[in-house]
């Protein structure tokens, strides 16, 4: 079964150079050129002719064109100003199901693509360029409520952070926050050559599930993460107070939480800063 004829290289070759382009590598452009990792992806993804998907980056449109016959919509924002007319080549048989932004993914707001979509997206789902992978994922599930399932290619490296435990190394503020609004249900692993051009380091997808109940105030449990985590070597005392939190106030939390204030912020765990948070609130 064949989920996108654009998932090989001599397709991808062909799209190219009839339109004459050559990879940009300042915007990651490493497409896929594997099916069964599209296959892979979209199993994860389950998705439904009501779904609204948000994609970054669809390049030449190879997950795209995946997506769209199985979807409600695809809301899609593409950084290279070259793009738009490969994907309105690409993706032309089911092109109405496709709305194109034409823009950075950092820049361009939730209400924009909104407005774009005409429905709110509920779900992300895309081959993310790895520059801003971190970055789109944390803020889909800060900014984006609508968003209740994310399935990203990462950098292995940033999946890693992702799903890190407390007390490891790849566990810090990144992991501690991501965990506030969403929690990883999958995980597969995507070597180099399935890419053209292959990248210089591992991939993987990732699937996070929005919590059905997150914390009302995550956004104030968020700052707490990152003045703890501000100097990772110190102890959450000593890194709290230089992000300017009173060192009483800091004492009283600590006590009314049972957290040990000579201890470091990577020993902590998600509803340890919940518990901090509240306890800072009501001191
Ligand atoms: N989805 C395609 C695939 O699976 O083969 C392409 C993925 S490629 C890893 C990343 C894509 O993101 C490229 O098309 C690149 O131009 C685009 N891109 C890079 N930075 C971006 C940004 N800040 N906002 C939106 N798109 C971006």
């Amino acid at each position: 079964m064949s989920y996108s004829y654009l998932a090989n290289g001599r397709e991808t070759r062909a799209v190219l150079e009839r339109h004459g382009l050559s990879l940009k590598h300042r915007l990651g452009q490493n497409f896929l050129v594997n099916d069964d990792v599209i296959g892979r992806i979209l199993e994860l993804a389950e998705l439904g002719s009501d779904d609204v998907v948000y994609e970054i980056g669809p390049g030449i449109g190879t997950l795209t064109v995946a997506m769209l016959p199985l979807v409600h919509k695809v809301v899609a924002v593409e950084a290279d100003k070259a793009l738009p007319p490969v994907l309105a080549e690409t993706c032309s048989r089911d092109g109405e199901k496709l709305a194109l932004v034409q823009g950075d993914a950092l820049r361009v707001s939730a209400e924009e693509l909104v407005a774009a979509a005409g429905a709110e997206p509920n779900k992300l789902v895309s081959n993310l360029p790895y520059q801003v992978a971190a970055t789109v994922i944390l803020g889909a599930l800060q900014h984006m409520p609508s968003v209740q399932l994310v399935v990203a290619m990462v950098q292995a490296e940033v999946a890693d952070r992702i799903a890190a435990r407390p007390g490891t190394k790849e566990y810090g503020a990144y992991t501690a926050k991501l965990s506030l609004f969403g929690r990883v249900t999958g995980r597969f692993e995507v070597g180099p050559h399935n890419f053209t051009p292959p990248p210089h380091v591992d991939s993987a997808v990732v699937r996070i599930e929005r919590l059905a109940a997150p914390y009302a105030d995550s956004m104030q449990v968020a700052e707490v993460i990152d003045a703890a985590f501000a100097q990772r070597r110190k102890t959450i005392r000593n890194s709290m107070s230089a992000k300017g939190y009173n060192k009483d106030v800091l004492d009283a939390a600590f006590a009314a939480a049972k957290i040990d204030p000579r201890t470091r912020a990577e020993k902590l765990a998600p509803e340890d800063f919940i518990r901090l948070s509240d306890a800072l609130r009501a001191c």
